[in-house]
């Protein structure tokens, strides 16, 4: 990390209300847990948000916050991304295209756990489905996506990692592989991008924070001793406006 920009700045960053304003962010995962609570802060600092995920009533509902919060009205992409096939990711760019004209931000938050196990009972079909979800399906939407944030001003990419996909942990199987080849396509686009784009590419690792897959992954643990959502945003609101100009290719921790 540079001499200036440090993880202090992005975990104790102070959002202007217009922050986002005229910003068209796409978030993966927007249902649910940190996405949404992510897409609801992005829309209160003034973007207008996409909000991509597999349940549709859980993007209904988000979609009905943001537009009663008084938020620019958002759209919804119902995409199953363990399914998610090539010519669908473009035709979803297309969409974004024709409705928009543009896209600022993308944030990859959507995510499995799959088994805590070891690896030697880890089921394959299960690690293929969250390298599916985890890893492909983020490389596939990235790509599809990359037009369009070239043609922004300041495009932001922000990949979800996680620390068990910093530092191995047993049992944590495809989900800390998947976090690893997270980082790594990350650094790897981030370089691409180095000097010769407008799109900058980071990643947020949120650290512990209380959601369904905290839950899931941690069940003797009383949730309201964990870090909430709402905490962690300033890492986002840092990343995906424009202060953050320059910074690429840097692993943030949420929560310092
Ligand atoms: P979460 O509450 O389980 O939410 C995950 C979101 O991803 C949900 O909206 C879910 O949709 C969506 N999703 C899952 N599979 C999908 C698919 N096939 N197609 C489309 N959307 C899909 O998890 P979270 O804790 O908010 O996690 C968000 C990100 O942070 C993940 O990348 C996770 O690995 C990472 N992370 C979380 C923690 C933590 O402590 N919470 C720590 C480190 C990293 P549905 O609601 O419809 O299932």
């Amino acid at each position: 990390m540079s001499e200036t920009i440090t993880n202090d700045t992005a975990t104790q960053y102070q959002a202007p209300a217009d922050l986002l304003k005229e910003k068209v962010i796409l978030i993966t995962g927007a249902g649910d847990g940190i996405g949404r609570v992510a897409a609801k802060t992005f829309a209160a600092h003034g973007a207008t948000v996409i909000l991509l995920g597999r349940t549709v009533p859980k993007l209904e509902a988000v979609y009905d916050e943001i537009e009663a919060a008084g938020g620019a009205k958002p759209a919804i992409l119902p995409v199953d991304l363990s399914e998610v096939r090539w010519e669908e990711l473009e035709y979803l760019a297309q969409g974004v295209d024709q409705e928009f004209g543009r896209l600022d931000g993308l944030l990859h938050n959507a995510g499995v756990l799959g088994q805590r196990t070891p690896m030697a009972n880890y089921h394959y079909a299960t690690w293929q489905q969250v390298m599916q979800i985890n890893v492909n399906a983020a490389f596939g939407l990235t790509k599809a996506m990359l037009p369009l944030l070239e043609e922004s001003k300041a495009g932001s990419v922000i990949f979800t990692g996680s620390g068990v996909g910093l530092k191995g942990r047993a049992y944590w199987g495809a989900y800390a592989v998947s976090k690893f080849a997270t980082e790594g396509m990350m650094q790897t686009l981030a370089d691409e991008v180095d000097g010769v784009s407008n799109i900058r590419v980071n990643s947020i690792n949120p650290g512990a924070t209380r959601t369904n897959m905290r839950a899931v992954a941690y069940p003797a643990e009383d949730p309201a001793s964990v870090t909430t959502p709402e905490d962690i945003m300033p890492t986002y609101l840092y990343l995906m406006g424009d202060d953050s100009v320059g910074v690429n290719g840097k692993q943030f921790n949420a929560q310092g």
